[in-house]
């Protein structure tokens, strides 16, 4: 049913117009003004206004105008009533105001009712058409949301990620296909799916309090959660992400969620971390046994469930660090290395790839491995017992050179290696090797410096020359044996620079480390010979020679063989003079007059006493030598001793020889052991005659100063050059030593007298001017009873 409103000022018109129309059976609103009708409109619709012209306020035209201008409104034909405007110029008014139609007082009812009914019908159809219309829209949009629902699907079919949809209160109501292949469940109804037996244990608290946080608030979810996958039972790392979709209204009609694989970042997030820690732990110090050992705890169980490293050492594997994240298992690992060592030639495992440093990745173990290696029951037992599941092997190399490897392995984590963790195996060890190398390096430099100190400070000479024969190092002690300075020698030839260097070297013996036999060759120092004793050692840059002076060992070495030939000599000829005598004695076939007998039995006593002599001396020696000699020191009287000496010399000097004692008349005693320094005097008055072949006077001159008594023995005799005087006061040295002139002797005597005079707490040294003769001076202290003696050592002269 249609609505007509009916506008006039007069009720009368009002009823009659209902009147009129109420045939027609639609509804009729009557009122009486302008602002009336403008009022009603305000809030309904009608299918036709009926308006009069004439009204007071707000006349027809008015009215029409306003309603005309709204809308809502303006849609509405009106169709004037008058009854006075019947002009021309009214009826165009009317028009220009919207009207239909204009109808002048009094009217045909029936014409009226008739009109009336025809914009009933039209506008009746326009609305017919209008809900039709908005009926249309309505499927339209239905049906567009039906296809942006599939389109939706479609996408969240197509893309990777796991997508869901829940309801305003969160219950699900759809999961693609990602979904339900990784959970591995077609839930009979999703919204009984209970999703929290999916998330790790570890993660579920959160994840429950943000969701339920998430429907309270409608503010969007952000969570990382671990979600179980159905077909391994391994949790991957997920980011779950919800949006809510509101209606028009603003209610929360659905949440779109999605839930995306965040494993690999997650892994590899983990895997930068662990490298960064792991770095840190190999930065942090040079002992890279216990390093190693920090990165087999860190591997642990970040990337394995037990982790092994081995490092060569002298060519053999060493196991330096074992981690497992059970300690049992650590000893297990290390019971199987003891009591099964692996075979060194195995063609897997740490001995193989520290072999071939080439890594290895065994994704899967497969499961008869164990019963393969497994040497014996108790060894398949207890690889069974590392329940090993995967497995790799990468070498630690750095500068190209193989210093070992690492190796992890995963049991009951139930995880596989894949090529991502053989990556970071061999990053870790890349860095590993670097930081072994790098310790290595540093130790060797600390023991290069330290060689380098040692080399400064050593007694022995030490150069090296490299391969082109020029000298890169001279130490110090080299320096000094050869008077060679560093600087001149350096960066040179050897054989420019060390005198005689090419006569030398080829005797030199080179080996190739310690415990090269060393050789004794001459080096002509400064215009002297020196002897050295030196050896080489050849390495990859050239030859290191080591050397020591022995000149003077050297020298004692010679006076050794001397003495040999001396002392034999000296033994012999006494041997022989008192064999001779024997001999001559027993002849039964010679009668021997008694002069000549008593002769040749003086021979047998006096050679006697001179190898006695010998012999004594030599004891003496070694005596003095071992520091066994025990002198008795009291007040002794040098000239009484001096007399004696020249008393018993006497009795066997040559005929050209002239003794004589200069002395004052008083001495004081001296602090000595007589016996000893009756020795000393007996010596050097023998010699002062020996050394005189062609004879002279042989002075004792017996002086006091405020310390001492001096003793000078003083003869014309050969005398000693100035180089030698020192050395004759050494064993065994003689100036003659091979006796060219005939004079024998052991080379003992002032080797004994300098000994004891230094016991007595003298001196003793010679003054000789060549051919001039030569001086022999003792000087021995005043003996002080009160006062202890002094210390035995003298220095120069001696
Ligand atoms: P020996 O006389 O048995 O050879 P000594 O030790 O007594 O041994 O003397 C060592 C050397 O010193 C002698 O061989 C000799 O060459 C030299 N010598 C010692 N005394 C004299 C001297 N008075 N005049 C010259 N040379 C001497």
């Amino acid at each position: 049913m249609s609505t007509l409103l009916l506008v006039d000022d007069r009720a009368e018109n009002l009823l009659a117009l209902e009147a009129i129309l109420e045939p027609l059976g639609q509804q009729v609103v009557s009122v009486t003004s302008g602002m009336a009708a403008l009022k009603y409109l305000l809030h309904n619709d009608c299918a036709l206004i009926l308006l009069d012209v004439q009204m007071p306020d707000l006349d027809g035209f008015e009215t029409a105008t306003l309603i005309k201008q709204r809308d809502k409104s303006r849609h509405i034909p009106i169709i004037f009533l008058t009854a006075i405007s019947k002009d021309a110029t009214n009826v165009f008014q009317g028009y220009e105001a919207g009207a239909v139609d204009y109808v002048m007082k009094p009217f045909d009812a029936h014409a009226l009712r008739a009109k009336v009914a025809v914009f009933v019908e039209l506008w009746e159809k326009g609305k017919q058409v209008e809900e039709q219309a908005e009926r249309i829209r309505v499927q339209d949009l239905a049906e567009v949301q039906r296809v942006g629902e599939e389109r939706y699907r479609f996408l969240a079919e197509s893309i990777p990620q796991q997508v869901w949809t829940a309801l305003g209160d969160g219950s699900l109501d759809y999961v693609n296909q990602q979904v339900l292949d990784y959970f591995g469940t077609v839930p009979e109804g999703l919204l009984h799916w209970t999703w929290t037996n999916t998330v790790h244990p570890e993660d579920l608290p959160a994840a429950i309090e943000r969701w339920t946080q998430a429907l309270e608030t409608e503010d969007p979810l952000e969570v990382a959660v671990r979600l179980k996958r159905a077909s391994d039972g391994v949790y991957r790392w997920h980011l779950s992400r919800a949006v809510a979709f509101r209606d028009e209204a603003g209610a929360v009609v659905k949440w779109f969620g999605t839930n995306t694989d965040m494993e690999d970042q997650k892994r590899a997030e983990e895997r930068q971390q662990f490298l960064l820690e792991a770095g840190a732990a190999l930065g942090a110090s040079l002992d890279y046994e216990r390093t190693l050992a920090e990165v087999a705890s860190l591997s642990v169980p970040r990337i394995a469930d037990w982790c092994v490293i081995a490092l060569l050492e002298e060519g053999h594997l060493k196991q330096v660090a074992v981690a497992h994240q059970d300690p049992e298992k650590v000893q297990l690992v290390h019971e199987l290395h003891e009591r099964y060592p692996a075979d060194e030639d195995a063609s897997i495992g740490l001995h193989h790839v520290a072999r071939t440093a080439e890594s290895e990745l065994m994704a899967e173990v497969p499961s008869d491995l164990a019963g393969r290696v497994a040497r014996d029951d108790l060894h398949l037992e207890l690889l069974q017992l590392l329940g090993l599941r995967s497995y790799m092997c990468v070498p630690l190399v750095a500068r190209g050179r193989t210093m070992g490897a690492l190796s992890f392995a995963l049991a009951e984590s139930g995880r596989n290696y894949g090529p991502d963790d053989l990556w970071l195996a061999e990053e870790l060890a890349r860095r590993a090797a670097i930081a072994i190398d790098n310790a290595q390096l540093y130790f060797e430099a600390e023991r290069r410096a330290q060689a380098g100190k040692v080399l400064d400070t050593v007694g022995d000479g030490v150069f090296l020359v490299d391969r082109e024969g020029t000298v890169i190092l001279w130490n110090p002690a080299a320096e000094q044996i050869t008077a060679l300075r560093q600087a001149d020698v350096l960066n040179r030839r050897a054989a420019d620079v060390i005198p005689g260097w090419d006569a030398i070297s080829p005797l030199v013996p080179v080996g190739s480390g310690p415990g090269t036999r060393a050789e004794t060759v001459p080096l002509e120092v400064g215009g002297k010979e020196r002897w050295l004793s030196i050896s080489g050692v050849g390495f990859d840059e050239g030859t290191v020679y080591a050397f020591r002076d022995i000149t003077e060992m050297h020298a004692v070495e010679e006076m050794k063989t001397d003495f040999v030939a001396t002392v034999s000599h000296e033994l012999r000829t006494p041997l022989a003079a008192i064999y001779g005598a024997a001999v001559t004695l027993r002849r039964d076939d010679l009668k021997v007059d008694e002069s000549i007998r008593i002769r040749l039995l003086d021979v047998v006593t006096e050679e006697s006493e001179r190898l006695a002599q010998i012999v004594n001396d030599l004891l003496l020696a070694s005596h003095l030598d071992s520091g066994r000699l025990q002198v008795a020191m009291r007040p002794t009287d040098v000239r009484e001793l001096a007399v004696a000496v020249i008393d018993s010399a006497e009795t066997h000097l040559p005929q050209n020889i002239v003794l004589k004692l200069i002395s004052p008349k008083r001495l004081p005693a001296v602090a000595a052991d007589p016996d000893q320094l009756r020795r000393v005097l007996v010596n050097l008055v023998d010699n002062a005659i020996k050394y005189s072949p062609e004879g002279g006077p042989v002075e004792v001159k017996l002086e006091r100063s405020a310390e001492n008594v001096r003793v000078s023995v003083r003869d014309h005799g050969l005398g000693i050059p100035p180089n030698e005087q020192q050395l004759i006061f050494e064993k065994f040295y003689r100036l003659d030593p091979d006796m060219n002139r005939g004079i024998g002797g052991t080379g003992l005597g002032l080797y004994i007298s300098r000994e004891l005079v230094h016991r007595l707490n003298g001196k003793i040294w010679v003054e000789s001017a060549n051919s001039a003769g030569s001086t022999f001076i003792v000087e021995i202290p005043v003996a002080r009873p009160a006062k202890k003696p002094a210390r035995a050592k003298a220095a120069q002269p001696s």
